[in-house]
């Protein structure tokens, strides 16, 4: 039994030597299609562009935007988590500079029906619509004057964790 133990193992390490081989093959492969690809990073390299996820943990995957003055920003919010957005929904809003994040997030709670975003406020730039794991929400608009602005989940309980400082360079 011993014997037929080791001849698979045997047999193993061949098949692993060989995937090995291809391996390498496909790297020198890899290095032209990786060419293919920078061509369409440039296209894609729009900074104005972003995309920003919010997990089923809390959290968003990025903690610092930045993006060019005198343009239109893209902003698509991506739940990538599972839960229901009764219980971990997620929004993007972007302060305008001043407001306090903290005293914004606390007003915010009161505000359920209307996407945790207080009716009529003036403390805000933009921001996306409440979603539940598995959406997407994209919000346009202009850039506003260079300078450092603060962003956030406005849910209840998560700007503790979800914020972060949105960059506008010249
Ligand atoms: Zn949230």
């Amino acid at each position: 039994m011993k014997f037929i133990k080791y001849l698979f193992l045997g047999l193993f390490s061949v098949v692993l030597m060989n995937c090995g081989g291809n391996d390498k093959k496909k790297e020198k492969e890899g290095f032209t299609y990786e060419k293919k690809t920078d061509d369409t990073k440039e296209v894609e390299a729009n900074p104005n562009d972003v995309v920003i996820t919010g997990d089923d943990m809390m959290r968003f995957n990025k903690s610092e935007i930045k993006v060019k003055a005198g343009k239109k920003v893209k902003l698509t919010l991506r739940h990538i988590g599972k839960l229901d957005k009764q219980v971990m929904g997620h929004n993007w809003v972007l302060l305008k500079p001043g407001v306090d994040l903290m005293g914004f997030s606390a007003k915010a709670v009161t505000f359920k029906d209307n996407d945790y975003i207080p009716d009529g406020t003036e403390d805000v730039i933009a921001h996306t619509k409440l979603i539940g794991g598995g959406e997407t929400a994209v919000v346009e608009f202009d850039a506003p004057a260079p300078g450092t602005y603060e962003f956030l989940c406005s849910f209840p309980g998560h700007a503790a964790m979800m914020r972060g400082t949105f960059v506008v360079e010249e």
